[in-house]
């Protein structure tokens, strides 16, 4: 494998140097299909979980179908194939032709694939609900191959190929990467279980409304209230005439506790995750209907996608339960991109309203950007800020 690629993280711009956009899995990955898979085998190939594009790029001649959860991976793949002279930008602006097919994993997966290539998430859930979905369209030809990284692949990852795909065995490690090769058996295909993604739970606002909170395979605490939105909960106040964005929003708890509270009140739903804001959406449909349509679901890193559009009403509030990795890497550059944009999209006089551990120190960060920063509430281990655009 002789060839070279230009590949970024997006948005390339604030992402460590260190941080490149493949790691050995891949390249184990590319090792093998080059080695092992004739090119005619790759004529409806699937690719599943490529963080950032890396893959999409590499086989891109065969117009494989990709598919991830995550808007970054999309953007990171769309500027990669631009940047390796593989997709065309039209003369309007942003239309930009790809050679592969790029979906968001909300829609069934293309019958019969030659080649499954699936990167091990970081979540079971997700793993779980893409091998049920994949297993819909699967043949006994199908040939796929998982990758990750050896601390990546435990018993349990291992029993999830077992339980729904079918005989498991794995590559000797290289450079702390390993392949999964599992086979689909006719048992298997002929006995395809249901998805159990979404989970549904029911949950109290603290103005005495029960709800549904129904949660797609890859939302951030998925299975019960993370412990930082709850506390959240119990201090967020809203005005009627609020436009709240609900930055990071998951399943979108901060939000819908915003609509219970206030009516008349605007909510705009960010996340990085399509699997989020589909969760979201269904449940500001389920639990509160008429406020349906004063309600927006905006895929975007950050904030970006907002400054764009220039018809939203002025943000009075944002709310954020901040990410603190992306992918495995730990990190608290997200969350201070998402302050940084907060700023810019408030409104003179609006607030930005931050819960988080006590040890991450958002306090100096959000008195360092904004000149002040007010504590509304703590306990042993979290503490909730707030900071005003002067
Ligand atoms: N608001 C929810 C809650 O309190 O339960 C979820 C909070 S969770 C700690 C952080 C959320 O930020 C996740 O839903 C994640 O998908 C989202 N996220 C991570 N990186 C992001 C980014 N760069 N832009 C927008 N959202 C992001």
């Amino acid at each position: 494998r002789e060839r070279e690629l230009h590949l970024i993280r997006y948005p390339a711009q604030s992402q460590h140097v260190s941080l490149q956009a493949w790691d050995s899995a891949d390249e184990l990955l590319i090792d093998y299909i080059t080695e092992s898979i004739t090119p005619a085998r790759l004529h409806n190939m699937v690719i599943i979980n490529d963080d950032f594009g890396t893959l999409g790029c590499w086989f891109a001649e065969v117009s494989p179908h990709w598919l991830s959860d995550s808007w970054i991976a999309h953007r990171s793949l769309r500027e990669n194939l631009l940047a390796n002279g593989q997709a065309v930008q039209e003369t309007e602006e942003k239309l930009v032709r790809l050679p592969v097919t790029a979906t968001n994993g909300m829609s069934p997966m293309p019958e019969s694939p030659s080649v499954v290539v699936i990167k091990i998430p970081r979540t079971l859930n997700l793993l779980e609900h893409q091998l049920i979905e994949l297993m819909k369209v699967a043949t006994p030809h199908t040939t796929i191959i998982a990758a990750g990284k050896v601390k990546s692949i435990t018993r349990n990852v291992l029993n999830l190929f077992e339980k729904y795909v079918g005989p498991v065995t794995t590559s000797l490690a290289k450079k702390k990467s390993r392949l999964i090769f599992a086979t689909p058996t006719q048992e298997k295909l002929a006995t395809v279980q249901r998805s159990p993604f979404p989970i549904v739970w029911h949950h109290s606002l603290p103005d005495g409304q029960r709800i549904s909170v129904s949660n797609h395979a890859n939302v951030f605490s998925g299975q019960s209230l993370d412990i930082g939105a709850r506390i959240m909960l119990e201090h967020l106040q809203v005005e009627p005439s609020d436009h709240v964005v609900d930055l990071g929003c998951g399943n979108g708890i901060l939000g819908l506790s915003a609509l219970s509270s206030a009516s008349g009140v605007k909510v705009s739903f960010v996340d990085e995750s399509f699997m989020a804001l589909a969760s979201a959406e269904k449940n500001v449909q389920d639990n509160f209907p008429a406020q349906l349509s004063d309600c927006r679901f905006i895929a975007s890193n950050c904030l970006e996608e907002l400054f764009e559009q220039t018809h939203l009403p002025p943000v009075t509030k944002v709310v954020c339960n901040p990410p603190f990795h992306q992918q495995s890497a730990i990190t608290d550059h997200i969350a201070w991109q998402m302050f940084h944009d907060s700023k810019r999209l408030l409104t003179q006089g609006g607030h930005l309203i931050v819960v988080g551990n006590r040890h991450l120190d958002y306090h100096a960060k959000l008195k360092r950007l904004f000149g002040g920063v007010k504590l509304i509430a703590s306990n042993h281990k979290f503490v909730i800020l707030c900071a005003a655009k002067r």
